[in-house]
């Protein structure tokens, strides 16, 4: 599971610093940059293991961009060879157009938007788009094969939407991710997985997590696994080759036996072995390098089964993870001071460890728009007999918060002085503790009732675990157990972040959302239901309010204290329905408090934001690691880039990457 930035909510100041963080800004969306502090100070043997992975990390691009629709990797290689060779006027309207779409296009690793997941409408012709493929060179035959792809890129009725998760629709059918074959209904898909289920495992596989599900023309369904020679078997390839280059520079026995064990998986497809692969990625706590390579995070699939791949590599952050510490070490406190039913509680949490990380390099699903937080694996069993490992990215955070200076939202959006001084003071620090409490402890805790099938709450099932993690996070972050514990200052700062939750749901991640349309994203869902639970049964004691001042709508917090006992009723809520896996409960929840928006705050959200020139969408720009070779060819060195700028990235990534067929 992941966190991913409120970004819109940000708006604490930061230290003066020269980094040039922000990048361009174009549509929705404003790039930055991140620093990788510390990576100079690694020994060369760490560096050399940075460098390898770090390739790892790259070679799966086209995965994703194939899993997020089958037309995907067509297009972009079509956008590109126009954005290379076209010879005519770059300074027309049409061409400035094409421009904006290619770059959304590689911000989302396809043709629908990375968040919303609703499809980009261009706004170049389609005239103009033949005219430039001539252009460019494009030979009469390829022009006439691309045809195919204008219905794809300019039809709004055709593909709609990535991931649809409007309930009630055939959701599988109504997706445009390639997750599913052509014709495969959800009815077929649940169907095909409830068969297979088996009756009583108390470890069972992750069903579905690492393959397409296909309809032969007879009609029968079956899986093409990912894998070594399967579906994405040549990106794979060179996946495992840049993983066994990585091998001999790992500081420990203990994390080769992880790259070997990892390989293994990605040469049978077994998702057995996946399992005993992450039940030894969990234990590595020692290593300083560490990374994440893979099929991970299915909040792609409009059924929540199967993965997008993805990956990272990241090194400790040895002073910052002092803080993560002091929270894993008192997990069993927290498990058992939770206003959660004693039933759904752990008796023993395991393993938790959690660290802060710096980012090295973002690839596959976590670029470039990526999380601020990771907590894995996803096994429901794993985490209850092993574990997990839980990380918070420090520099992203920081680059965001940096970024963001000055930006003017919190003179724009908070009530009045005194709680701007408040999120300035404590903004930051209380961000950074609830990511932590989130990813640490609140994924981590819990457990299901015997006999309760994990993907119970299906299509609700990512929204209501993002939720409970969220309300573990609130809940704790007022406690004083913290301040005890040293990481909060007083018995105050915790205010910052419940004004800027409630704040970012009821109010400023509306940015986010066009008019019209509903809450799709199983993150701002989240934030949408809590927020929006939290007003409505606080209305009768005015816990919270939205007030007018000036015409300008306001979140007014009149009782922190009871603010806090309503997040711990909720929590104990979504923790019962997870438990027990209440689907019509999770399904009622979500969608009177999560899903819809207020037309009327809504305009008024926008236009205010508007005003302000900020993106509601943030994403980095990769670093380049480059080696440094001896006369034999040995690396002496690894040095780090930062000038790269984002078209040249993505084009070089397409050039250097390009692991797959147009077609899989
Ligand atoms: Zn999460």
């Amino acid at each position: 599971m992941m966190i991913a930035t409120a970004g819109a909510a940000s708006q604490a100041l930061a230290q003066e610093d020269t980094f040039p963080y922000n990048n361009e800004q174009f549509a929705d969306i404003q790039m930055l940059r991140f620093k990788v502090e510390g990576f100079d100070d690694l020994t060369l043997r760490q560096k050399t293991l940075v460098y390898y992975l770090s390739e790892a990390a790259l070679q799966g691009r086209d995965i994703l961009w194939d899993q997020n629709g089958r037309y995907n990797l067509r297009i972009r290689r079509m956008l590109e060879t126009i954005y290379t060779d076209f010879k005519g006027d770059r300074t027309t309207a049409d061409y400035k157009a094409f421009e904006v779409y290619l770059k959304r296009t590689w911000f989302s690793s396809g043709i629908h938007h990375h968040y919303g997941s609703e499809k980009f409408q261009p706004a170049f012709s389609q005239a103009w788009l033949r005219e430039a493929e001539r252009s460019a060179g494009i030979s009469a035959a390829q022009m006439q094969a691309n045809e195919e792809l204008f219905p794809v890129i300019f039809d709004p009725s055709v593909m709609p939407m990535r991931t649809n998760q409007k309930d009630g629709e055939d959701l599988v059918l109504t997706s445009a991710g390639n997750y599913y074959g052509p014709g495969v209904t959800q009815a077929e898909a649940e169907e095909f997985y409830a068969q297979r289920k088996p009756a009583s495992d108390p470890r069972p596989i992750m069903m579905g997590y690492n393959s397409r599900l296909v309809k032969d023309e007879d009609g029968v369904l079956r899986e093409e696994v990912w894998r070594e020679h399967g579906l994405y078997g040549q990106a794979i390839t060179k996946i495992i080759e840049n993983l066994q280059q990585a091998r001999p520079y790992c500081d420990t026995e203990k994390q080769q036996r992880v790259i070997d064990k990892l390989i293994e998986y990605y040469r049978t497809g077994d998702l057995r072995t996946f399992d005993e692969y992450s039940i030894l990625w969990l234990k590595d706590t020692e290593d300083l390098v560490d990374f994440v390579n893979g099929f991970t995070e299915t909040y792609g699939d409009p059924l929540g089964m199967k993965a997008s791949w993805e990956s990272i590599v990241n090194f400790k952050d040895l002073e910052a993870t002092k803080r993560t510490e002091k929270l894993s070490q008192n997990a069993q406190w927290f498990e058992d001071h939770s206003p959660v039913d004693p039933r759904f509680k752990k008796e023993n949490v395991k393993g938790i460890s959690a660290k802060v990380i710096t980012a090295a390099i973002l690839g596959g699903d976590l670029y470039p728009s990526t999380a601020i937080g990771i907590n894995l694996p996803n096994s429901d069993w794993v985490r209850r007999d092993y574990g997990s490992k839980s990380v918070t990215i420090g520099n992203l955070t920081d680059a965001y918060n940096k970024s963001a200076r000055g930006s003017g939202m919190g003179k724009e959006f908070v009530i009045d002085k005194a709680t701007l001084e408040l999120i300035e003071k404590y903004g930051d620090l209380c961000d950074d503790l609830h990511t932590d409490l989130h990813e640490c402890l609140g994924h981590g805790s819990g457990k299901l009732l015997p006999g309760t099938d994990p993907d119970s709450l299906k299509a609700y099932g990512a929204a209501i675990e993002e939720g409970r993690a969220d309300l573990f996070g609130l809940y704790y972050v007022a406690d004083p157990k913290l301040v005890e514990l040293g990481l909060t200052p007083n018995a105050e700062a915790y205010k910052s972040q419940y004004y800027t939750y409630m704040q970012n749901g009821l109010l400023t991640q509306l940015v986010r959302i066009k008019p019209g349309q509903n809450i799709e994203e199983a993150h701002m869902r989240n934030r949408s239901f809590i927020a929006h639970w939290a007003l409505e049964h606080g209305k009768k004691d005015k816990v919270v309010e939205l007030v007018k001042k000036k015409g300008k709508t306001f979140v007014k917090i009149n009782d922190y204290e009871a603010l806090r006992g309503l997040f711990g009723q909720l929590l104990a809520e979504v923790q019962r329905i997870k438990s027990e896996g209440d689907y019509a409960a999770a399904r009622n929840l979500v969608e009177t408090y999560g899903v819809k928006v207020d037309p009327e705050i809504h305009r008024e959200v926008l236009e205010r934001y508007e005003r302000l020139n900020l993106s509601p969408y943030k994403g980095f720009i990769n670093p380049v690691y480059i080696p440094v070779r001896d006369a034999q060819g040995r690396i002496t060195d690894v040095k780090i880039d930062y000038t790269e700028g984002y078209a040249e990235q993505m084009l070089r990534y397409s050039r250097d990457y390009n692991n797959l067929p147009a077609i899989n």
